[in-house]
């Protein structure tokens, strides 16, 4: 039965009739069967969210529900594509329809023609569940696709079929207790907004290594946790958002574009697949899927985007990888959220936000997490979620940034004043702060010895003391310092010039291990403690602030990745040989 549309409102639909579907159903909408979902329904009215543009569309048109949520194709052939927000294949439809895409256009998420080789990993006679694996297919020269039992089939293998095969072909027939034979091909379908199904989830305990050391060091996010990088325009979010793509230590990265102009994401578009895997040279896209909202689809698709990309990257997870999911932006996604609510005339929030935009929020980032995965072999997988936060102005207080900082454990803060000064990246070490500190402090201590962690402390003490001091030197002269505090300036400048910036486009520099970072902030802080010891034996304090190895620190950060450690070690042989000569050398402090 299909319903009558009474009215039209920009993305917002209202038809009659619609009695036997459901709230979250997806309809379609007219005689260009435009995508719509559905939002609510009163009696046999439903206000449909349309995700096309709805132009020519008037009351009097049909609407046809399709009788099931909004859901994903899941399957091999994600990897390397580009999707729009309902999943629909970008390069595939512009190759339909040129560049700009036909309305209603029914293109399968997943290639139907592209064969691939199934490898059977289970056979016949096994006994499976839901998320064991049935086999695998290599999808892209990084990534091993699991292809799994899906929810609510478990059972006897019965049949299982090794060699080349489209995604929709059956490879696999499972017999269930009841003698019921399921079919089997390489496809799942899940509702987005619902988050896919585990065994069991677990607290993060392992960091995810991104080679930045603002990051690693001061501000660590786990593997399965959450963060947030909120920033004005200009100041690195972009570029932040790559180095995460290309140097976190996880295996798929699901890219989530939600750009205000249609240019942004023409960008990404752009940008994406240039972006070479730092790891073997390939592109970056043989592990990465993109969602891009475009600039012909109407805001109401971002919305749904953002579930696209979290269940998706969910069914990385169920194979047991880790995964990381980037949001750029969900600040363009609540204002998707926040003009839908408004067309809907519902009770309008802070600042016209939805009062439901904090708990969408929190459903968006809960989904983060490291878990067991369904299936016997226990396997484990994560999924890490990090969304961009661009609030108007860089104000931290409006209602986005807010309710993002409720629910994320970390949280970057870019400054416009730290980009307007060159220092990247942006990340402000002040208003910063990462929530795992504590649980991940026994995998630092444990992989390099409890040291990493006390030069953290000392780090953000000695940066905080500079804040102060700077006030006291801006309102009297830096002459009202002790010798003491003058030295604590220069550590903190050495800190926030040698360690904190980070060039990302200098080959040597994008990237840091964690021993890299460890020793070099070793070496700085080193610089701090000689100094103060020599400063109390009455040592020269500008002659101190002036010894020559204090160069070579401004360039430590560019060493060799492969013999760092001795570049350090004379650091700090250096370092030591040149305090001793001048404290030999007496002082003229007084
Ligand atoms: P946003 O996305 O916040 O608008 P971008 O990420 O595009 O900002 O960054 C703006 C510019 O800042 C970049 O084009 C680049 O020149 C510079 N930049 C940002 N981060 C870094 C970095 N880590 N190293 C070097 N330059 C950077």
């Amino acid at each position: 039965m299909s319903g009558t549309i009474l009215k039209v409102s920009g993305p917002l639909v209202v038809a009659s009739g619609m009695s036997d579907a459901n709230v979250a159903d997806i309809v379609r909408v007219g005689e260009q069967r435009l995508v719509g979902e559905i939002l609510n329904m009163t009696g046999d009215r439903a206000s449909i969210q349309v995700y096309e543009e709805t132009s020519g569309i008037g009351p009097g048109a049909k609407v046809e529900p399709m009788g099931l949520p909004l859901s994903v194709e899941l399957g091999p052939g994600m990897l390397e594509n580009i999707y729009d927000g309902i999943q629909r294949p970008l390069p595939e439809m512009k190759a339909i329809s040129g560049d700009t895409i036909s309305r209603g256009m029914d293109v399968p998420a997943l290639n139907r023609e592209k064969l691939w080789d199934f490898v059977p990993v289970a056979g016949i006679g096994d006994k499976v569940v839901a998320g064991d694996v049935l086999g695998t297919v290599q999808e892209t020269s990084a990534i091993s696709h699991k292809i799994m039992v899906p929810k609510g089939v478990s059972g006897e293998v019965v049949k299982i079929e090794q060699g080349e095969h489209v995604v929709s072909d059956v490879i696999a027939v499972v017999k269930d207790e009841k003698g019921t034979e399921h079919e089997l091909t390489m496809i799942q379908r899940w509702p987005v907004r619902i988050p896919r199904p585990y065994s069991q989830k677990f607290t993060p305990s392992r960091p995810m290594n991104s080679g930045q050391r603002i990051i690693d060091t001061l501000f660590p996010i786990a593997k399965g946790g959450t963060a947030a990088v909120p920033g004005p325009f200009g100041s690195g979010k972009t570029v932040v958002q790559h180095q995460l793509a290309k140097w976190s230590d996880v295996d798929i990265v699901v890219y989530i574009g939600c750009g205000e102009r249609g240019n942004e994401m023409t960008d990404v578009l752009m940008e994406f697949p240039e972006l070479k895997d730092p790891r073997n040279g390939e592109p970056l896209m043989k592990r990465t899927v993109l969602i891009a909202n475009t600039s012909d689809m109407p805001v109401a698709a971002r919305e749904a985007s953002i579930y696209t990309g979290i269940t998706i990257a969910e069914y990385f997870r169920d194979m047991g990888y880790d995964v990381a999911v980037l949001a750029d932006s969900t600040s363009r996604w609540a204002e998707a959220l926040r003009e839908m609510s408004g067309r809907l005339e519902e009770m309008p929030g802070e600042e016209g936000y939805p009062a439901y935009l904090a708990s969408r929020i929190a459903q968006f980032y809960e989904r983060a997490g490291v878990v067991e995965c369904l299936g016997s072999d226990h396997r484990k997988g994560s999924v890490t979620a990090i969304g961009a936060v661009s609030p108007p102005g860089g104000d931290l207080s409006e209602p986005v940034a807010q309710a993002t900082m409720r629910i994320v454990k970390v949280f970057w803060s870019l400054d416009s004043s730290l980009a307007y000064a060159r220092h990247f990246p942006a990340i402000n070490w002040l208003n910063s702060y990462s929530l795992y500190v504590d649980t991940l402090a026994p995998w630092y201590n444990e992989q390099f010895g409890e040291k990493y962690m006390e030069n953290r402390t000392q780090t953000m003490r000695i940066l905080q003391i500079e804040e102060e001091l700077q006030e006291i030197v801006r309102l009297v002269g830096v002459d009202a310092l002790s010798h003491d505090e003058r030295l604590l300036l220069e550590t903190a400048k050495s800190i926030r010039e040698d360690f904190l910036m980070q060039n990302a486009f200098m080959d040597e520099d994008a990237y840091s291990s964690y021993a890299k970072q460890f020793r070099l902030l070793d070496c700085i802080l080193n610089y701090d403690n000689l100094g103060r010891e020599a400063l109390e034996k009455g040592a020269d304090m500008n002659k101190l602030f002036k010894i020559p190895v204090r160069e070579k620190l401004g360039y430590a950060k560019l060493a060799d990745p492969e013999k760092f450690e001795e570049e350090y070690d004379i650091i700090n042989e250096e370092m030591k040989a040149q305090i001793a000569a001048v404290l030999e050398g007496g002082s003229e402090n007084d």
